[in-house]
């Protein structure tokens, strides 16, 4: 990283972990295909494993029950499909219903037609309209299959933790399955699959300081599976063909494992830094707006709106400043689009807004320095204001 930048964009992707990259360095120097029966397969058979281990630890699972994929996105696109398997036989998922708020990954709706994706919407306060779920629910024609719930654990936007317990509560009620986005969640709250009665649990490594292009779809038991998005010489008991990514599912676990230990501790140091960021937020621009500040959110995310301030300019003006924030999601070839999330919670969708997130290495000196952008930008944004 260059001199003078302050990283706080790690809702976008975290850096690598020290226990991810030493794993990861001691797993290189394994060749072996995880595949193979001599030694050297064995022991890489060995390290996935352990990986498979400390994974599903993160998330109360069984071992058996994570299956590991590219990513979160890869994750998505393998569970929310119509073609189920019980045991042997098929089973087919009728619709799938997505909370507005969902990542992309999830909000496509996988390999179900666009025509069996249903939106449900969230309140204005970003929080998934239990009433509204139940009503699409109650309505559905239940002659065609079961349905499937796919809402997200925390927002990636704006931190607000979801009632996935209870969004559980409902769909199963209804005969159908829950699939639950845990990407922002682990290493941020407790997260435990029996607990939040999901079915599905999507992971990503990056997002908690693993390295890029690994993930997990994480099962409550074996028996319910969908059919497997990429098919070949049957790995990952066949939910997932192809040469495993050894050395990064090993970077994975060590990551896993490293945000467990000290989860409460790591957080309530966090949520000061948050807490002090956005006092001093609120004393430099008394009309800037905090999302989901009023209900329940992730210790290390700040979503903020300052009036009259476009988030393309503001994600410039702090780059500017040295701060690496973004402007809520982090869109393809670095666009900055319009916040689905905002809009879902009724907003103007030109509002625009910048998300400030933090992680385990951010310094009280990071938010002195954000704080002086911040206190500056906010500043100007008046003094061009008044003289307009
Ligand atoms: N879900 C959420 C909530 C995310 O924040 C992201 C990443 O931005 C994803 C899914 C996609 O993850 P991946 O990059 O592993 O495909």
């Amino acid at each position: 990283m260059a001199l003078n930048r302050t990283y706080l964009d790690w809702n976008a992707t975290a850096p690598l972990s020290a226990p991810a990259r030493a794993a990861m360095l001691d797993a290189l120097q394994l060749p072996g295909n995880a595949s193979s029966v001599h030694g050297e397969g064995r022991a890489a058979r060995a390290a996935i494993d352990k990986a498979r281990r400390q994974v599903a630890a993160l998330v109360g699972a069984e071992p058996p029950h994570v299956t590991f994929v590219s990513g979160a996105t890869e994750a998505a696109n393998h569970v929310l499909t119509p073609d189920f398997r019980m045991g042997r036989a098929p089973l087919a998922m009728s619709r799938v219903y997505v909370s507005a708020i969902e990542h992309p990954a999830i909000r496509e709706g996988g390999r179900f037609d666009p025509a069996r994706v249903t939106e449900v919407p969230v309140t204005p306060a970003g929080i998934v309209d239990l009433s509204a779920l139940e009503a699409l629910l109650a309505e559905r024609d239940r002659s065609v299959g079961m349905p499937m719930v796919a809402v997200m654990l925390v927002n990636n936007e704006t931190g607000i933790v979801q009632p996935v317990a209870d969004v559980a509560a409902i769909a199963h009620a209804h005969g159908g399955l829950t699939v639950v986005d845990a990407v922002q969640a682990v290493g941020r709250i407790p997260v435990d699959i029996n607990a939040l009665d999901a079915d599905f649990l999507i992971l990503s490594s990056h997002k908690i300081g693993g390295p890029k292009g690994v993930g997990a779809l994480v099962s409550r038991g074996e028996v319910l599976m969908p059919k497997p998005l990429i098919r070949g010489g049957g790995q990952e008991k066949g939910h997932r063909s192809g040469t495993e990514n050894f050395h990064a599912i090993v970077g994975f676990g060590a990551a896993a494992q490293a945000v467990r230990e000290n989860l409460h501790d790591r957080n309530a140091k966090i949520e000061e830094l948050r807490n002090r960021l956005e006092a001093g937020m609120r004393h430099a621009a008394p009309d800037a707006i905090i999302h989901g500040e009023g209900v329940l959110r992730v210790a290390n995310t700040c979503f903020f709106t300052l009036p009259g301030l476009k988030s393309e300019t503001g994600q410039i003006a702090f780059d500017l400043e040295g701060i690496a924030l973004s402007a809520g999601s982090a869109c393809s070839a670095g666009k900055v689009g319009e916040s689905h999330v905002l809009t879902a919670m009724g907003h103007d969708p030109k509002l625009g807004a910048l998300r400030i997130s933090l992680g385990v290495d951010t310094t009280e000196d990071d938010i002195a320095r954000a704080l002086a952008a911040f206190t500056k930008i906010a500043g100007r944004r008046k003094s061009a204001g008044e003289a307009a």
